[in-house]
């Protein structure tokens, strides 16, 4: 459908003066669940939620119907996401652990199990010394490194990412959160200062871990996504601990998110060259986080 026709249909003619915002998010979630989206009543909830410039109590008491101009743009919000645009690109925000993140086309939308990575982090930096160094590779928005700043308050964090539209975006998060990261663009580790080697109390990364096949598989707003942050097997967690032998401090800890089904094979990896290795399981009770530390010395 297009715009305008998807606005008429949700406004009534223009002349009308508009449904109320009641009227117009029972039309809008109809017109969503019929194109398949997902959860339609709670996205035409934050669709108008962007377009009036209010919170939920603010949409709800509002008796005023829409004015052309906000129409349009809702009809246009919608449009973009029946047409396979994620949520997160179309309102671009996505709330991580207690952090709300901007997010943009081109930069991986964090993910609520990537949290159980994280509090899998927190965890063994609580029996850790107490101003760690930790370093996020490929950090995207910024998620997993702002998270762990902004609960360890005393650690050095550093994060990388390979997609300067990535490095950007983190940063631009880390601003405005106020939260001091330091941010570097290029290959896994590469970028990080040669004086850390040997000294990195927690190496963390949800690298892009899917599958070819089963990247073809994917729905298409998923494939919205930039591809070098999605596909990838399991060769980021190989590289990474090859490099770990290089950059952790002795006891420090490697950790990566995985898919559901690589579990014995990263942790095989991780066998190889680290101490204490293990496999986390997400709330769904599939494989998601595999962890091991450098052995320390005798
Ligand atoms: N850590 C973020 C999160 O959990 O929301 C983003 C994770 S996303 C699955 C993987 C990220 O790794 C992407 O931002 C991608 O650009 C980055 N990446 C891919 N290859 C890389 C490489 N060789 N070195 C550094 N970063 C890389
Ligand atoms: N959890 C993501 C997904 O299935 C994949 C993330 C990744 O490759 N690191 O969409």
């Amino acid at each position: 459908m297009t715009e305008a026709a998807s606005q008429e249909r949700l406004n009534g003619p223009r002349s009308s003066g508009g449904l109320s915002p009641a009227a117009t998010l029972t039309r809008a979630t109809e017109y969503l669940a019929r194109h398949g989206v997902d959860a339609p009543r709670r996205t035409a909830e934050i669709l108008l939620m962007r377009v009036l410039k209010t919170d939920r109590a603010g949409l709800y008491r509002r008796r005023e119907g829409l004015n052309s101009t906000e129409a349009r743009l809702f009809g246009r919000l919608l449009c973009q996401r029946c047409t396979g645009t994620p949520l997160q690109y179309v309102v671009p925000e996505q709330q991580f652990m207690d952090l709300v993140l901007e997010t943009k086309p081109g930069v991986f939308v964090p993910r609520p199990e990537t949290e159980q990575l994280v509090e899998a982090a927190l965890e063994v930096l609580a029996g850790g010394p107490a101003e760690p160094i930790v370093v996020d590779v490929g950090t995207g928005t910024g998620a997993i490194a702002l998270a762990i700043k902004r609960f360890t308050s005393g650690a050095r964090v550093l994060a990388t990412d390979i997609s300067l539209d990535a490095v950007n975006l983190a940063q631009a998060n880390a601003d405005r959160l106020n939260l001091d990261i330091g941010i570097r663009h290029g290959d896994l580790l590469d970028p990080l200062p040669s004086e850390l080697r040997g000294r990195v109390d927690l190496l963390v990364s949800n690298p892009p871990y899917i599958g070819l096949e089963e990247y073809e598989s994917l729905p298409s707003e998923v494939k919205a996504e930039p591809y070098e942050a999605l596909v990838g097997g399991i060769e980021f967690h190989r590289r990474l601990a090859d490099s770990a032998l290089e950059w952790l401090a002795p006891g420090g800890w490697l950790m990566t998110e995985i898919g559901a089904g690589q579990g014995n094979e990263v942790k095989r990896l991780f066998a190889e060259l680290l101490d204490r290795v293990e496999v986390l399981k997400d709330l769904a009770a599939r494989d998601r986080v595999v962890r091991g530390s450098l052995k320390k010395l005798a």
